[in-house]
């Protein structure tokens, strides 16, 4: 009420008074008609009230409010114009909003909103189509239930989404997709889902061409070192100037054949996600035979190389792969140590999962190529490698193995002072031999 207003009510009121004494002095029942006057301001106040009342309940949006007189008809109006201008807000933000849903529904990408618990809250019409999701009969549902690829599971339960995932479709095998987590405001995640079909196409197109490269040429190239080994069986037939040349062909050769055996394995290990066999693994008795060829491979260096295992620990996943992939660890602290040096095999297991470290005395790397060296041909020293006879694809494949074997590596290394390469493998994939362990 403004100031105006307080002081016309006054007024009003005053009249009234003074109407109801003046009648009162004709009248001389002044208490009588004071009551009366005052009595027919409160009905009529009243009135104005329950006019207010019916229109506050049953009024339209639209509908301006009755004619009110005087303070009343100001009350109407201010109640009329605050409403409105609610309105307005109301409109403006449901614009808004109507825009954002609009935009993210036209994405191609699918927008997913999940609560704490990873309940669907809101998603956009791609997440329909990329997904399979139904509106709104899903609403509420734990995403899980609805994705039910078990990566995802895994993915989702780990809660580190550093990296994507990616995995087929649940609407469609040949569609790929890619998703992305992110949490936000209270623990809530944000699900981004998008189409990389091509891009795995493309991927797929370069991994089979390695792969039939490398399968094509293997048959020529064990023809080719097949007629050197019988020309160097015969090597007194053979003109001595060309003896050199031969051995050297022989040598490149059977480099050329390690490494399309390499290239080989890798597309093996990039074809699937999982080793299709998950037996536990007897790591004791492989790391044992890997020790042996290692001591054979070593030669004449007078390498110093020890094994410490715990023969009850096994490991569940596939023995071919884990022994290509441990081999190539012992076999490069073999390559990469000096004569007369160390070297420490480890295996062992405690509650955060199994470990196997390879410790060596070697020539070391320097901190700047740790985070490369598991890239296909990343070479710390070119040179280094053809005195070695390396194909730069081992500890790529150790990488790929132990991604398969839910495991990581951990690289660590003091150049000239030697390195140590250690396997930690997950809780899930360590199974113990009731039998040894007994016995022990
Ligand atoms: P390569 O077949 O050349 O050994 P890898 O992928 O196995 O290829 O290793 C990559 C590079 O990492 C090697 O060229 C070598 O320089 C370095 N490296 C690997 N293991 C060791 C080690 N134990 N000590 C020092 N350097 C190593």
């Amino acid at each position: 009420m403004n100031q105006n207003w307080h002081g016309t009510l006054i007024r009003h009121m005053l009249l009234l008074v003074t109407g109801c004494l003046l009648v009162g002095l004709i009248s001389g029942y002044y208490g009588w008609s004071l009551a009366i006057g005052l009595g027919l301001y409160l009905g009529w106040t009243l009135k104005q009230l329950l006019r207010l009342h019916e229109w506050l309940r049953q009024h339209t949006p639209d509908e301006a409010p009755p004619d009110g007189y005087g303070l009343w008809g100001e009350v109407f109006d201010s109640i009329y114009h605050l409403q409105r201008r609610d309105q307005r807000v109301r409109g403006r933000l449901q614009a808004v909003i109507d825009r954002v849903q609009e935009s993210t529904a036209a994405l191609k990408d699918a927008v997913i909103m999940l609560d704490s618990d990873g309940n669907l809250e809101w998603w956009n019409r791609a997440a329909e189509t990329l997904l399979g999701l139904k509106t709104p009969q899903d609403s509420g549902q734990p995403v899980t239930n609805l994705v039910r690829h078990p990566r995802f599971k895994e993915y989702f339960e780990q809660d580190n989404f550093e990296e994507a995932l990616e995995i087929p479709s649940p609407t469609n095998d040949r569609v790929r997709i890619q998703l992305y987590l992110t949490r936000y405001g209270n623990n809530e995640h944000l699900m981004l889902v998008r189409d990389v079909t091509r891009i795995h196409q493309l991927e797929q197109m370069r991994k089979d061409f390695v792969a039939n490269v490398s399968h094509e040429l293997r048959t020529p190239l064990t023809v080719i070192c097949g007629y050197l080994e019988t020309l160097l069986d015969n090597v007194e037939e053979v003109n001595p100037r060309w003896s050199r040349a031969l051995q050297q062909m022989q040598q490149q050769g059977s480099r050329m054949q390690t490494l399309l055996n390499d290239l080989l394995l890798l597309a093996k290990l990039e074809a699937t996600d999982y080793p299709s066999d998950n037996h536990p693994v007897a790591v004791q008795s492989l790391l044992q035979t890997i020790k042996n060829d290692a001591q054979a491979l070593s030669g004449e260096r007078g390498q110093h190389i020890t094994l410490e295992a715990d023969p009850s620990v096994l490991l569940k996943g596939s023995e071919g792969e884990l022994r290509s992939a441990f081999s190539n660890l012992v076999f490069n602290a073999v390559k990469y140590t000096q004569d007369k040096g160390t070297i420490r095999i480890r295996w062992w297991a405690d509650h955060q999962g199994a470990h196997l470290s390879v410790q060596d005395s070697g020539i070391g790397i320097d901190s700047k190529h740790l985070p490369r060296l598991t890239e296909r041909f990343y070479r710390v020293d070119s040179s280094r490698n053809s005195n070695t006879g390396g194909t730069g694809l081992g500890l790529a494949i150790v990488k790929h193995v132990l991604l398969r074997h839910r495991a990581r590596l951990e690289i660590s290394s003091v150049l000239g002072h030697g390195s140590t390469f250690t396997c930690h493998f997950a809780p899930t994939q360590v199974s113990r031999s009731q039998a040894i362990a007994a016995e022990e």
